[in-house]
């Protein structure tokens, strides 16, 4: 088997599975008990509290634990909608988020809030200015995604951040495919929430953290007991914290390496597939993570280009995993201009620090054979050829 779907999720790394497996067993304790079993785990729980503000420049004491990217994205925007609706009724996104994001706008959007969805350009790079042009004085949130998980595009999230804190609006960005792949540091961005999944970097499903800048309003997001400081009730996942922490820890020791490794398979990738004719790179050719690849095969469909990869044992995507099972194009492909027929044909290759150049021959030799043979099938190639 090939894996080349990196985005949809990761391998959890043997080192983290090693981290956790004790609180499973000996560890079990509840953090919340006062006898030794239970300070042992509230221990576990501070310290890679520590090891993620560490990592982005945050205190510790502004981290707070959840099941994923999607809450911590839920919580970012339903809390500070609610927190500030006093201040404002107005959001400013854009239209290439993940649906944790959208879907989340949509339903403050039934609730009286008003939403922008800003549009991005032909590589999916949100404007600066527009963003700054959408502010009024009613806006009291803007979210915007470090980096996109279909096309890979990295946002200049500084620049965002700078124009926030001046007009004095929040900023949260979803850097959930970003957080441990690039560099990011909270007060150089002038973030003021950002939200991160485990599962994307190696570590555990169902484990995430939403970062909120100290003194930020925000009301309590699960009403119960007083974890995570009042703010999300419920007894601590010990083990998937933990390897939550083991898997920023280990994300931190090994980025450049990995970056250098994956962004020289990536172009290698991108070369070799620009071997076949019509094929387009989608998002930015240099401002876009690492590991992602994104192309497009005119006159073809791309579920039976990814169902015929996996007849030969290749793991790989047509966008995004949420958008499989619909028939709808990617509405991110569909924001940087392609057309429906374009968007449908469409191939997302993430990658990780274990392949090889061989396997990438491997998947690329396949893809040329399965595009020959799609299109040899396609009355719209027929058409285009005579
Ligand atoms: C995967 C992903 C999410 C959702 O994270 P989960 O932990 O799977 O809930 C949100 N945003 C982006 C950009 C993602 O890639």
């Amino acid at each position: 088997m090939i894996y080349l779907d990196n985005a949809a999720t990761t391998k959890t790394a043997p080192e983290v599975v090693e981290a956790m497996l004790p609180y499973f067993t000996e560890q079990y304790g509840n953090a919340s008990s006062i006898y030794g079993l239970g300070s042992a785990s509230k221990g576990a729980i501070n310290h890679v509290r520590q090891i993620i503000a560490d990592s982005i420049g945050a205190k510790r004491e502004e981290i707070y634990f959840t099941a994923g990217g999607t809450e911590a994205d839920n919580w970012a925007i339903k809390a500070t909608a609610e927190a500030y609706a006093y201040k404002g009724k107005h959001i400013i996104t854009t239209k290439i988020e993940h649906h944790a994001v959208l879907h989340t706008c949509e339903y403050l959007e039934k609730q009286g809030y008003e939403v922008t969805y800003l549009e991005v350009d032909e590589f999916g790079c949100v404007a600066p200015e527009a963003v700054k042009a959408a502010i009024r004085p009613d806006t009291i949130l803007i979210s915007i995604m470090y980096a996109n998980n279909e096309i890979g595009t990295i946002e200049p999230i500084a620049e965002i951040g700078a124009i926030a804190k001046e007009k004095g609006v929040l900023f949260h960005t979803d850097a959930v495919q970003a957080f441990g792949q690039l560099p990011i540091d909270v007060e150089e961005c002038h973030i003021d929430m950002l939200s991160a999944s485990g599962h994307k970097l190696n570590g555990p499903k169902g484990i995430g953290f939403l970062y909120i800048r100290t003194g930020i309003k925000s009301r309590s997001f699960i009403h119960g007991g007083a974890q995570e400081r009042s703010r999300r009730g419920g007894t601590e996942n010990v083990p998937a914290i933990v390897g939550l922490g083991a898997a920023t820890a280990r994300a931190v020791r090994m980025m450049s390496e990995k970056t250098a490794k994956e962004t020289e398979l990536r172009d290698y990738l991108i070369k070799r597939l620009e071997e076949i004719p019509y094929c387009r790179l989608n998002g930015h050719p240099i401002k876009r993570l690492p590991n992602n690849v994104n192309v497009s095969f005119s006159f073809i469909e791309g579920e039976s280009l990814l169902i015929m990869l996996d007849m030969k044992g290749i793991c790989a995507s047509s966008g995004s995993a949420c958008t499989s099972g619909s028939l709808d194009p990617s509405h991110v492909l569909l924001a940087i201009g392609l057309k429906h027929e374009e968007a449908h044909g469409s191939l997302r290759l993430t990658l990780s620090e274990e392949n090889t150049k061989e396997e990438i021959d491997v998947v690329v030799e396949a893809v040329k054979e399965i595009v020959q043979r799609l299109r040899d099938m396609s009355p719209l190639y027929e058409d285009f050829r005579y």
